[in-house]
């Protein structure tokens, strides 16, 4: 997915997202992709917190396990 940074729309990605791309929702030259970055909070981490303490299955995938807060969820599931 892209995102805009400035509106808040959000849209499937292109193979090649051009620097200069703009928002065809406000016209704004914010896009980005539409992941975490690190520095960023997870997207839902109400939702992941709640889910962690119910999960009989947790993997974590992409993860270095060092950037917080998503580096205690694996800990925060064995427990
Ligand atoms: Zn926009």
């Amino acid at each position: 997915m892209t995102l805009c940074h400035a509106c808040g729309h959000r849209w499937t990605a292109p193979l090649v997202m051009p620097v200069a791309d703009t928002c065809a929702h406000c016209g704004e030259n914010a896009t980005r992709p539409d992941v975490v970055w690190i520095g960023e909070y997870p997207y839902h981490l109400e939702e992941i917190a709640n889910r962690i303490e119910t999960v009989e299955i947790f993997a974590a995938i992409g993860s270095s396990g060092q950037v917080h807060p998503a580096a205690n969820f694996v800990q925060e599931a064995a427990a």
